[in-house]
């Protein structure tokens, strides 16, 4: 008598191998038995006929850690297959706070994630294993393998300032990280377009990643560029590789704006061309064209220094802005962006905001839009998020299937009611595996159902070593989802987000059934990994 026994299913095990027809029976956490179960009897039969069993999908590129103390059920992201995430993103982790800089760092994260970020109960931890303690005795829907920000750690140590570490400050800043991975972490993340990320030399990340390469642990990043300097900014990323003996997940990789288009194979050759030098390089994505961030990265590296009152300063005087218009349109972030491409998603202090482009915001208001920009930051206080349409298809369909690029959502585990219901976030957070399978598997025929579940577990498990997920195969952690490639699809749009992908009909984790006949259980079984 097995737990849980699966019938008749298409099985697609992770390797990228084709696809076949078997049973497979779950007892406690694991896969038991896969084949011919004629005369198996289980607690819960489920007939999986015409539907494709495959493993958990593995998110390698999650925010959720921000939306997990608020939403530990993380509805939008095991409806779309996720059993893993991988967080502590693009810089950006709950933890470790530092007390005398408790209230600057956990500011200036507050911005990046609005009232997601508002509202955690950040007096209930200090240290990493702190927070993970917290999320242990909360529970979750889904396993999680963490990162630490760099950039929390170096605000944590020397605020948001230029200028490079002294002795002192590394040490500590080693230490820090030290801990953190003593504590669970896997590696470190950067986020290097982001203060303080940005005001970071090459060189200080070599000294700092060096810890995380002599743990045989991850170097994740948000690189210096995706723009102008896409080319230098992978090359950066190796070359930390490569010094530090870290393993490097370039994150969601693309060359944003039309004069860098012609950049992204290039790119891709790079990340080949370490490989073929035995370095450990890959890289992860989400499908589609627009990218999402915080509405003040659009402005100049110089006007972050010194954390965000003293933005909010510059922002104020009329010198400064022209200035950074100047700059702006002939560098940096913005350049090559068509303010009719960017669109605000979330402004909680002027919802009025929420799902209009700034080209439209700024003719209503009889502003020029670099002025509406500089005057929403104000107005919100930075609180404003956007999507920014800057990338080609052509070339989302060339980087999907660069044999060593993995899927990640960028997002956070939402719900369409309930306190993570605000603003028209990016659609990624509820639809990204979905969307993979429906449009470019199903629609675009540009990858083979078998090759795209491969990306997205198989491929991502071997890069984190995690040895026993990622495949079907007796004995290993039973996280499976149901799903028919017929219906599966993402009916989440940037105009209307807060739809659950479909099509998804069972999602298991750890052996318990987490979204059963495609509604949410309600159960916690995700495991700190
Ligand atoms: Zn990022």
């Amino acid at each position: 008598m097995y737990d849980i026994l699966i019938k008749n299913a298409l099985i697609i095990d992770g390797t990228g191998a084709a696809p076949f027809e078997a049973d497979l029976a779950v007892q406690k956490q694991k896969i038991a038995s896969v084949g011919v179960l004629k005369n198996a009897d289980a607690s819960l039969v489920i007939d999986a006929r015409g539907n494709a069993l495959a493993p958990g999908f593995i998110d390698m590129h999650s925010h959720a850690d921000f939306s997990l103390p608020t939403l530990p059920t993380a509805d939008s992201l095991v409806h779309q297959g996720i059993t893993t995430v991988v967080v502590g993103q693009c810089g950006l982790s709950p933890a470790p706070l530092m007390e005398e800089s408790r209230q600057e760092v956990t500011g200036a994260i507050s911005s990046f994630f609005g009232d997601v970020a508002k509202s955690l109960p950040w007096r209930e931890w200090s240290s990493f294993g702190d927070f993970a303690a917290f999320l242990a005795r909360q529970g979750c829907s889904l396993n999680i393998a963490a990162l630490v920000g760099h950039g929390v750690i170096r605000a944590g140590v020397m605020g948001f300032g230029e200028g490079r570490a002294n002795a002192d400050q590394m040490a500590r800043m080693q230490q820090e990280l030290i801990a953190a991975m003593q504590q669970g972490a896997i590696g470190l993340s950067t986020g290097l377009i982001y203060p303080p990320g940005s005001f970071t030399s090459t060189e200080e990340l070599i000294e700092l990643t060096r810890v995380v390469g002599a743990r045989n642990g991850f170097y994740f990043s948000h690189i210096r560029d995706e723009g102008d300097g896409l080319l230098e900014a992978v090359a950066e990323a190796i070359r930390i590789g490569r010094e530090t003996g870290a393993a490097v997940q370039i994150s969601h990789f693309k060359a944003a704006a039309r004069p860098n288009w012609e950049k992204s194979t290039q790119a891709l050759e790079l990340i080949q061309q370490a490989r073929e030098d035995g370095l450990d390089v890959t890289a992860d994505m989400y499908p589609y064209r627009a990218g999402s961030t915080i509405l003040v990265a659009m402005l100049p590296q110089w006007a972050h220094v010194g954390g965000p009152e003293q933005t909010l300063k510059r922002l104020a005087d009329p010198d400064q802005r022209r200035k950074m218009t100047a700059d702006m349109q002939t560098g940096g972030f913005a350049r090559g962006i068509g303010w009719e491409d960017v669109l605000i998603t979330e402004s909680p202090s002027h919802t009025r905001y929420e799902g209009r482009y700034v080209s439209q915001l700024a003719a209503d208001a009889g502003k020029m839009p670099y002025d509406w920009v500089f005057d929403a930051l104000l107005e919100t206080r930075l609180d404003i998020t956007m999507a920014m349409f800057g990338m080609s298809e052509e070339n989302r369909r060339r980087e999907i299937v660069f044999p060593t690029m993995m899927i990640g959502t960028d997002g956070l585990g939402l719900a369409p009611g309930g306190p993570l219901a605000a603003g028209v976030p990016h659609p990624r957070s509820y639809g990204t595996f979905a969307r993979v399978l429906g449009r470019y598997v199903r629609e675009l025929k540009i990858l083979k159902l078998e090759e795209a579940i491969h990306k997205m577990t198989g491929m991502p498990a071997k890069k984190l070593r995690l040895a026993d997920r990622g495949l079907i195969k007796a004995g290993l952690a039973a996280d499976l989802v149901i799903f028919d490639p017929q219906s599966v699809s993402d009916p989440a749009t940037y105009e209307n987000p807060h739809q659950y992908a479909t099509g998804i009909s069972h999602v298991l984790v750890n052996g318990r059934p987490v979204i059963q006949d495609a509604a949410h259980t309600g159960a916690r079984p995700g495991l700190l990994l």
